[in-house]
């Protein structure tokens, strides 16, 4: 007899069904694919990552999963209730609906609150045999043992690296704008022999699509004995090169730098966020020290290892002067790619609630808080000012000139250590993944920064947004 399907959705970036943008990432996020893993064989699953391909309301699927984000909910509310209206079964789930369960919920024929290891498998079952419960809460903290790897056949061949997993979750920081602290969580590892199982379970895939991964931690860093030892591990696979995410204070411990060059790392993203240490520690993030960034950054570079960098625009103490000198600032300190966003008070978090306390919240809009919208009143500085910072700064750093030149200076500071053809081989890689994720930004900047901010200018809403500030 015929299994009875279930799609699973992950929603990114595309705000309407109406005025789609597709964000076409190298690597998939891992919810979906995870989940897939999960899924007891008693369905048949397919995923779509809907920053890849539009969804299909013909699809033949009976039950349908979303995942998706904060910003994302008002689309994924009109996504489910589309479905719903044709008579199929949704469930919601991810760390919205795991932070806010209560305003997620009336949305859903069932939501997902917390981790899904324990609590997934029954909730196929109960979907299937039409038990369904409207809510199903995990406990706190699950263990992270014995998670099964991600269904890595069932990513989109759009994205150039299907193989993504992670080592570990939370992270040890107090950063006031981050999610991890709405309901802080203390942080914890997998076991390191599960991780290599996952990155070694990739047997359904081509043998050119096995050779990247991507550790998608918060801070694979949370803990660096955990993190070398597992390093370590990647080190004796046969990948050409793999990408992961730590805190930037990971870099002073030369072990854990030299290790991500035997385990083939060639992409680090680091949350940099900021060229100003008084901003830094307006939202807590101390562990980040400005005067440390150049000869951080400048130990990964001359191992082969790219930086791509987080930077935060309308932290409460930033100033004209400091957004002046930024691109010369960012020049100097040299990181490779930057991921620039306008900073939000993601609902629940200590930075929201402070927005809150002081009366400086101006956007209600939750679509709005995807980062190249301002939906606070900054302490000292018009929105104009921001906003034309921020649109200075992407123009400038992704200009076709700015970007051959960062290039060229990262291909400089590459010396051989290996054989000429592995030598080959890295500066082959680390060019293509530089350009991949210089255009991916570019592209970004284009469709989403400027048309934005014109339309905003075009429209009179600078103005208007400055009328609120001053009102307000
Ligand atoms: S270091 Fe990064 S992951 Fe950790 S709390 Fe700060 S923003 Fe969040």
């Amino acid at each position: 007899m015929k299994k009875p399907k279930l799609l699973l959705l992950v929603l990114f970036q595309n705000l309407k069904d109406a005025d789609p943008y597709y964000a076409r990432t190298p690597a998939p996020p891992l919810p979906g694919i995870l989940l897939a893993g999960m899924t007891p064989p008693i369905v048949e699953v397919e995923v779509l990552h809907e920053m890849v391909r539009p969804i299909d309301y013909e699809t033949d699927a009976d039950f349908i999963a979303i995942s998706f984000m904060d910003y994302l909910s008002p689309h994924a509310y009109d996504v489910a209730e589309r479905f719903r209206k044709l008579g199929k079964p949704v469930i919601g789930g991810g760390k919205f609906a795991t932070t806010h369960p209560d305003e997620v919920q009336p949305h859903f024929d069932s939501i997902l609150v917390g981790e899904a290891q324990n609590v997934w498998p029954q909730m196929v079952r109960d979907l299937v045999a039409g038990t369904l419960k409207p809510r199903y809460t995990a406990e706190p903290m699950p263990s992270l043992e014995d998670i099964p790897p991600p269904r890595y056949d069932l990513v989109e061949k759009t994205f150039t690296v299907p193989v993504v997993t992670e080592a570990s979750r939370g992270c040890p920081h107090p950063c006031t704008y981050c999610q991890l602290n709405i309901n802080r969580l203390p942080y914890r590892m997998r076991p390191v022999a599960d991780v290599i199982r996952d990155l070694r379970a990739t047997q359904t895939l081509p043998w050119y699509r096995r050779k990247m991964a991507m550790i998608l931690d918060n801070n694979l860093g949370g803990n660096l004995q955990n993190a070398k030892a597992l390093l370590k591990e990647v080190a004796k696979l046969d990948f050409w090169g793999i990408g992961t995410q730590f805190s930037i204070e990971c870099l002073r411990d030369n072990e854990f730098v030299d290790l991500l060059a035997k385990a083939q790392c060639r992409m680090a993203f680091l949350g940099m966020e900021s060229l100003s240490d008084k901003s830094l520690a307006g939202v807590k993030k101390r562990q980040n020290k400005v005067r440390e960034y150049k000869e951080s950054f400048d130990k990964l570079h001359r191992r082969g290892i790219l930086t791509f960098t987080g930077l935060m625009f309308a932290l409460d103490e930033d100033t004209n002067e400091y957004y002046e000198s930024l691109p010369e600032r960012l020049d100097e300190v040299g990181t490779c790619v930057i991921l620039p966003s306008i900073s939000i008070p993601i609902y629940g978090t200590p930075w929201y609630q402070q927005v809150i306390r002081e009366d400086r919240l101006v956007d209600p809009d939750i679509s709005h808080y995807e980062g190249d919208h301002l939906v606070f009143r900054h302490n000292h500085l018009s929105d104009d000012e921001i906003y034309a910072a921020y649109k200075r700064v992407n123009r400038i750093f992704y200009s076709w000139s700015n970007i051959i030149r960062r290039w060229w200076r990262f291909m400089k500071k590459q010396t051989r250590q290996e054989p000429p053809i592995l030598f080959l081989r890295r500066l082959f890689l680390t060019s293509f993944i530089y350009f991949k994720l210089s255009i991916f930004q570019r592209h970004h900047a284009q469709h989403r920064v400027f048309p934005a901010l014109s339309s905003r200018s075009n429209s009179g809403e600078g103005e208007r947004s400055e009328t609120m500030t001053r009102a307000a």
